[in-house]
């Protein structure tokens, strides 16, 4: 069960026009800030800007926060720097989660802003919902063996593993037939050149 005293802030971030342009940014805030759990809500003109970080900082400290849900761009962005934003406040990085209102909004829902702004509000809504079962996570390294197995030896597995061996790692190619090559192997000329399929 998610712990009784949830206190999550939601960060909601303009990104200047691109997100502020299409969806209503201070009605998402005002929504967020009555989601079950959330103690506040802000909304940014930049949240990955230094002055912008140093707001969620803020909140942590001033709200007791203990769950964070940045609602911007995919977390492919920026995920990693808010993990360190936070931990910079004394919260377990991974007590964050990411709305993408963005790419899955903002950028794909031009020209109505009504629409686009019911859309972020339910994208909102489910990463708040998401926060509710976050628990601090240890980061464990646990030392590996340097090798890779590619299973299937066609044109892809052979690529893969060519990749991988250019990468410095030793690869086991694995393949039940006799030899390697995949329906490649079975063609005789190849479409557009002509050239001999091996
Ligand atoms: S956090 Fe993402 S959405 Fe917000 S300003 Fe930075 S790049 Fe733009």
């Amino acid at each position: 069960m998610p712990p009784e005293n949830l206190r999550i802030g939601v960060f909601v971030c303009d990104c200047g026009s691109n997100i502020a342009g299409a969806v209503d940014t201070q009605a998402l805030r005002a929504y967020a800030e009555n989601l079950p759990g959330v103690a506040v809500a802000v909304r940014n003109k930049y949240t990955c800007a230094d002055p912008g970080q140093q707001e969620i900082q803020r909140a942590i400290y001033e709200h007791n926060l203990n769950r964070v849900v940045v609602a911007s761009c995919s977390p492919t962005s920026y995920e990693a720097i808010f993990r360190q934003c936070i931990e910079g406040a004394g919260l377990n990085p991974y007590l964050l989660e990411m709305a993408n209102i963005r790419e899955h909004c903002s950028w794909v829902t031009p020209g109505d802003r009504e629409a686009a702004t019911r859309k972020a509000k339910d994208i909102v809504k489910v990463a708040v919902a998401r926060a509710h079962w976050l628990y601090p996570q240890d980061e464990e390294q646990i030392p590996v063996t340097d090798a890779a197995m590619v299973i299937g030896g066609g044109v892809a597995g052979i690529q893969a593993a060519l990749d991988l061996a250019d990468a410095g790692h030793k690869v086991y190619l694995v393949e039940k037939k006799a030899s390697i090559g995949g329906i490649m192997a079975q063609l005789d000329k190849v479409y557009p050149d002509i050239e001999c399929s091996i």
